[in-house]
C-alpha cells in the first residue's frame, strides 16, 4: 500500500461529509439492544482487570469452541491480537489481496513481509502449495477467510488442509484472522483452532457480527504459547479490555445465532442486489461468498486511486485496490456493502460514471 494511506483517506471522507460510505468496514446494522443495555448498566465498572480477560467471558468462549479457558484470551479488538503476533515474529507471510492492517503492523515493527498472490481467476483462493511455500519462508502466515477485500471463503475441507499444511507440514505459525467468521452466505463457519491447536491461533472480532467496532473487543483461541505472546503485548500496552465492554461481549454471545442470521441475510441481500447494479462493461468481480465487501476490477482502464478520489469528490467513499497489496491491484476498488441497497445503487452509478470519465475526458462511456 506504499503511497496510499487508507487511514488518512478515511479521515478525508469524514471531513468532506461523503453521503455513501462504502470505504471502511463499519457495519450499518444497529447493534443488539441487550448489548447496549448491558453497557449502560455496567458503565461504572471502570477498574483494572486481568490482561487475559474476565474468567466468565473466557469460559463462555472456551465452551463455544470445546477448548480449555487457558486456550482463550480476550483482546481489545482483533487488530490488537494480530499486532501482537506480528510483533512477535521476524517475518510475516501474507496472501494478497489482504487487509491493510497486517502491513501497517509489519511496518511499525520493522518486520519483513513475503507475499503470495491469489488470483481472481481462481476466485481469490490461493493454492495450498503456494501457502505451504510461504509458510516455509516466513515462519508465520496470516490468512483471512471469509476474506477482506474479496469475500472469498474456503471450503471446510480445503481450509483444514491449509491449516495442516502451514502448522504441521511447514511447522510455521498460522494466524487465522476470522473477523468475518459468522458472515458466510453459502458455506459454513471455519475455525482454524478447532482443526489444530499447536502452532495455530484463531482471532475473532465482535465488531462485525454484532456491529460494535467501537466497543473494541475480540478474542483469540489456540496454542497457549502463542496466546502468551498476545498477553505480554497487552500487559505492555492496553493493560486490559474495559469491563463493561467484556460484559457486553458476554451478552452478545447469547445472541450469536440471531446476530449471525441477521448479518447473513442483510449482507447476502446486498450481494445479490450488487450483481444487478454493477455494469459488467465497467467492473467485473467474483461474487462475494462471505464478509461484506466486493473487490471490483475496473474494466475501463481507469486507475483505482484516481477513481477513489473522483468518487470521493462526488461524496462516495471506496478504497482503492492498491491499499490491499500494492500496484498489482491498481485496477481495483473495494466496495463495502455497509449501506442500504438504495444508497448502493446510487453510489455504484457514480463509481461507474467516474470509471468512464477518468478515461474519456469526462465524456462517459457507459
Ligand atoms: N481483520 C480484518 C480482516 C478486518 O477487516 C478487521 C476490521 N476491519 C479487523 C481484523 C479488525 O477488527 P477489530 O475491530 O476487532 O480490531
Amino acid at each position: 500500500m506504499a503511497g496510499f494511506n487508507v487511514y488518512e483517506f478515511y479521515e478525508y471522507l469524514n471531513r468532506s461529509g461523503a453521503w455513501a460510505r462504502l470505504d471502511a468496514g463499519d457495519p450499518d446494522i444497529p447493534p443488539p439492544q441487550p448489548v447496549l443495555e448491558v453497557l449502560r448498566r455496567e458503565a461504572g465498572r471502570l477498574g483494572y482487570t486481568g490482561a487475559s480477560g474476565l474468567p466468565e467471558l473466557r469460559e463462555r468462549i472456551a465452551e463455544l469452541h470445546g477448548v480449555d479457558a487457558r486456550e482463550v484470551i480476550v483482546v481489545p479488538g482483533a487488530k490488537a491480537a494480530i499486532a501482537a503476533l506480528v510483533h512477535s515474529s521476524s517475518t510475516l507471510g501474507l496472501v494478497a489481496p489482504y487487509w491493510p492492517g497486517y502491513q501497517v503492523a509489519a511496518r511499525l515493527f520493522s518486520k519483513r513481509v513475503v507475499v503470495t498472490n491469489a488470483s481472481m481467476r481462481e476466485e481469490w483462493r490461493p493454492s495450498l502449495e503456494a501457502v505451504y511455500s510461504l509458510a516455509r519462508m516466513a515462519g508465520m502466515v496470516v490468512v483471512n477467510y471469509p476474506n477482506n477485500p474479496t469475500g472469498a471463503i474456503l471450503e471446510p475441507r480445503v481450509f483444514r488442509e491449509l491449516v495442516e499444511a502451514v502448522a504441521v507440514d511447514a511447522g510455521a505459525v498460522l494466524v487465522s484472522d476470522e473477523a468475518y467468521r459468522d458472515i458466510v452466505f453459502d458455506g459454513s463457519r471455519v475455525v482454524a483452532a478447532e482443526v489444530q491447536v499447536e502452532n495455530v491461533v484463531s482471532v475473532y472480532s465482535f465488531s462485525k457480527t454484532f456491529s460494535v467496532p467501537g466497543l473494541r473487543v475480540g478474542y483469540a483461541v489456540g496454542d497457549p504459547g502463542l496466546l502468551g505472546r498476545i498477553r505480554r503485548f497487552i500487559e505492555a500496552t492496553y493493560t486490559c479490555v474495559p469491563v463493561p465492554a467484556q460484559l457486553a461481549a458476554l451478552k452478545a454471545l447469547e445472541l450469536l445465532d440471531e446476530a449471525t442470521e441477521r448479518a447473513r441475510r442483510v449482507y447476502g441481500e446486498r450481494v445479490k442486489a450488487l450483481e444487478g447494479l454493477v455494469p459488467r462493461e465497467v467492473f467485473s468481480f467474483v461474487r462475494p461468498r462471505g464478509a461484506f465487501y466486493a473487490f471490483l476490477r475496473i474494466e475501463t482502464g481507469a486507475d483505482g486511486v484516481e477513481l477513489a478520489w473522483r468518487a470521493a469528490r462526488r461524496g462516495v467513499g471506496v478504497f482503492p485496490g492498491v491499499a490491499f497489496g500494492g500496484e498489482k491491484y491498481k485496477d481495483y476498488v473495494r466496495v463495502s456493502l455497509t449501506s442500504p441497497v438504495h444508497v448502493l445503487a446510487k453510489a455504484v452509478r457514480v463509481l461507474a460514471e467516474e470509471a468512464c470519465n477518468a478515461v474519456s475526458g469526462g465524456r462517459g462511456c457507459w
